[in-house]
């Protein structure tokens, strides 16, 4: 395995491989790796004959007083990682490998990044969508991955591609939680003793609200109130947004259908957390 920092590097061995007839496998990250994405990482090795792991925590996805600076970093640890997963390349750029100077170049896709997350992260996915642009470009894989813990991300994503013809496979993967239920996320690493366990509110709400589905609950109002009302029950949450939305173009339901997506976002003291959970009935 080896660690790259530069583009045209990385092109040269991508285009190398490519030549010789290999599939590639793009997992874009931002690194703090943990099962959640090496879940994504395993599919990728399954796949393809080369995988590239991505790691950029990327300024221009985070607002001015979002956690960009704080955000958890260790590139030798998930290199180890990386390594005994059988990773071919991982591309660690640095920011001004990605963003130099006279960059002024931005990807958006409207309407379903205004909703949830977009609601609250204003230029969140403009940041993302021309990031994920950029790793495209640069690798050009036959397949990248994304996890469903990021569902909006993914429903985002997938409409870029299509929208913007770009020849790649996307592949969205089930999320991956902790033994009592919290999704993992480098986030998490920010929860104290006390938060940890109260964040394990998100999947108790989530786990509610699909009860409540399952057992024939159509009016989705009710199943809102009721997922907002265990939220409020504990201390150290804030919620951010408690939404029953439809899974293709994530507007608010009233009355639920066949597929419906249960998604949250909620502070557990300063740390904010999402969650989700896609039911089809
Ligand atoms: P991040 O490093 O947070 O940007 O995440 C990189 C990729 O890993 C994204 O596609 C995420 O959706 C995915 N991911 C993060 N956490 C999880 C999880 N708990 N389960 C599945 N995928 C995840």
């Amino acid at each position: 395995m080896e660690i790259i920092k530069g583009i045209a590097e990385l092109r040269s061995r991508i285009q190398q491989a490519k030549e010789d007839g290999k599939d590639i496998g793009l997992v874009p990250t931002m690194g703090y790796l943990h099962e959640g994405h090496l879940s994504l990482v395993r599919a990728a090795v399954r796949d393809n004959d080369i995988v590239v792991v991505s790691i950029f925590v990327n300024p221009t996805q985070f607002g001015p007083n979002e956690d960009y600076d704080s955000y958890p970093r260790d590139l030798e640890h998930d290199a180890a990682k990386l390594r005994e997963l059988g990773v071919d390349y991982v591309f660690a750029p640095g920011v001004q490998e990605m963003y130099p100077e006279g960059y002024n170049s931005f990807v958006e896709v409207r309407d379903l990044t205004d909703k949830l997350c977009g609601k609250s992260r204003p230029g969140h996915f403009r940041g993302v969508t021309t990031v994920v642009t950029k790793l495209l470009n640069i690798v050009q894989p036959h397949r990248a991955y994304f996890g469903q813990k990021d569902f909006q991300q993914l429903v985002v994503i997938r409409r870029m591609v299509t929208d913007l013809n770009i020849p790649v496979e996307i592949k969205g993967l089930p999320i991956v939680r902790e033994e009592d239920g919290l999704a993992m996320s480098s986030r998490n690493k920010y929860l104290n003793s006390k938060e940890r366990k109260a964040a394990t509110v998100l999947f108790k709400a989530l786990e509610k609200g699909k009860e409540m589905i399952l057992e024939g609950e159509r009016d989705a109002d009710k199943v809102r109130e009721e997922m907002a009302g265990l939220i409020n029950q504990e201390p150290l949450a804030r919620i951010d947004y408690v939404a029953v939305v439809d899974p293709e173009g994530l507007q608010d339901l009233k009355k639920i259908g066949d597929r419906v997506l249960l998604a949250l976002a909620v502070f557990i003291g300063n740390t904010r957390l999402i969650d989700n959970c896609f039911i089809e009935v």
